[in-house]
């Protein structure tokens, strides 16, 4: 196979010419700091897109999802519900306040939080007042389900739509059905400004407040008074610049994702594998990243330590250490799928929750490398979607003709 001239890459930025000229304005006016136009405009613009009533331009994603854990009123020692299968960025800020993750699994249907496993997981914990839950590679969860069952134990919702800003579910934006949601505009993410993030809420208190918090919580006094902690946290003028002019581009974005995804689909559609699934009927993801998932029945051996893997050749099968090397030797990028939160070395400790309860119980993770469920299913669906999912290639700018030699490259593997 061919390698490619320059690199595909997984997702990279995709600039358009007005992002520049905000920028430039802002250094021309001289508005280089956290105040300026460009950071009034980006909040009025992801209000508009989203539907919310109010939003917070901040440094990161991260530091958006910190803001809403205190919103959310996290304290040291509360146990907090969060989403298994995702970046650490969605939970490490639980830790931040000192509160302590506990792990919901992940469902098929969507690869998000398994409603099932959220409602077990209030009988175990009945005390837990908080759920932070992330829509995986731009595709909405089990929004309602999630909803009522935390409605009905009065927890409040902390929504991590990092990745799906665009999505929707029911006909509304991702980012609107927390509390406290975030969005982000990291350098890979759908739209970018090399970096930023955003709190989004439709809680005029909670907006405030973050506006403090995040100016490192001056009080309204002659000099600098303060009675609460504060946090470097503003979004630059200079990076809004760049939002500002990406904004406009959201949808055709999401439109050059979509159509990665469908030629995805058709390209490996005699393949034993499939694609990250949506629900067609009630979901419109942003497609920011296409995932492909091995069958069961078409996986060749593959074992992962902690930082490295093996795998054995077989023919009509493969696995994602496989084809991710295939996809490496041509000179494009791909990526394992988020590893687990209960399955990463620094939340061992960390409880977590499947649809029958107890998992650290009953899966063992490590050593039987899938423990049955009584209906059958793999009991540890985020473990098992880990083992046998990849991310594709889904960089905007990739050629048709590119994507036909990846598509190519892939199926060679199940030669
Ligand atoms: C990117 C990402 C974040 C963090 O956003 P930053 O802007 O990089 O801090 C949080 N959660 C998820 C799921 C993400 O993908």
């Amino acid at each position: 196979m061919k390698k490619f001239e320059k690199k595909v890459w997984l997702s990279s930025p995709t600039m358009h010419g007005p992002e520049i000229e905000y920028v430039k304005e802002a250094y021309e006016t001289n508005w280089m700091s956290t105040v300026g136009a460009n950071i009034n405009e980006v909040e009025r613009l992801a209000c508009e897109k989203t539907g919310c009533a109010y939003a917070v331009a901040l440094s990161a994603g991260t530091a958006a999802l910190h803001m809403a854990v205190k919103l959310a009123g996290v304290k040291p020692g509360d146990k907090v519900f969060c989403s298994d299968m995702t970046f650490d960025a969605t939970v490490n800020p639980v830790v931040y306040e000192g509160g302590i993750p506990i792990f919901i699994d992940t469902e098929y249907d969507t690869w998000n939080m398994d409603p099932v496993a959220l409602e077990k997981a209030f009988e175990m914990y009945p005390e837990v007042k908080v759920v932070v839950t992330a829509h995986l590679y731009g595709t909405p969860g089990k929004v309602d389900e999630i909803k009522d069952i935390c409605k009905k134990h009065g927890a409040v919702i902390v929504e991590d739509a990092a990745e799906s800003l665009g999505a929707t579910y029911k006909g509304v934006q991702t980012g609107t059905f927390g509390n406290y949601n975030c969005i982000s505009f990291n350098g890979n993410k759908i739209i970018t400004g090399s970096a930023g993030g955003m709190l989004l809420t439709d809680d005029k208190d909670a907006a405030e407040k973050v506006r403090k918090w995040s100016t490192q919580s001056r009080e309204n006094a002659p000099w600098y008074q303060h009675e609460e902690l504060g946090y470097n946290y503003r979004m630059s003028n200079v990076i809004a610049g760049v939002v500002r002019g990406q904004f406009p581009y959201l949808e055709e974005h999401i439109a050059q994702k979509k159509a990665i995804y469908e030629r995805y689909r058709e390209g490996f559609k005699d393949l034993p594998v499939q694609m990250n699934p949506y629900d067609e009927k009630n979901s419109e993801p942003n497609f920011w990243l296409s995932c492909m998932i091995i069958d069961p029945e078409a996986m060749c051996k593959q074992v992962r330590g902690e930082c490295e893997a093996l795998y054995v050749s077989e023919a009509g099968k493969s696995c994602p250490t496989e084809i991710l090397e295939a996809i490496a030797a041509i000179n494009a990028e791909g990526r394992p799928i988020w590893k687990p939160m209960h399955m990463q070395p620094i939340y061992r400790m960390n409880a977590f929750v499947t649809r029958e309860g107890n998992g650290r119980a009953k899966t063992n993770a490590y050593i039987s490398g899938g423990t049955l469920g009584k209906d059958g299913q793999p009991l540890d669906v985020g473990m098992d979607i880990f083992h046998r999912g990849l991310c594709l290639p889904s960089d905007n700018k990739m050629t048709p003709e590119q994507q036909d030699v990846i598509i190519e490259t892939v199926k060679n593997c199940f030669k």
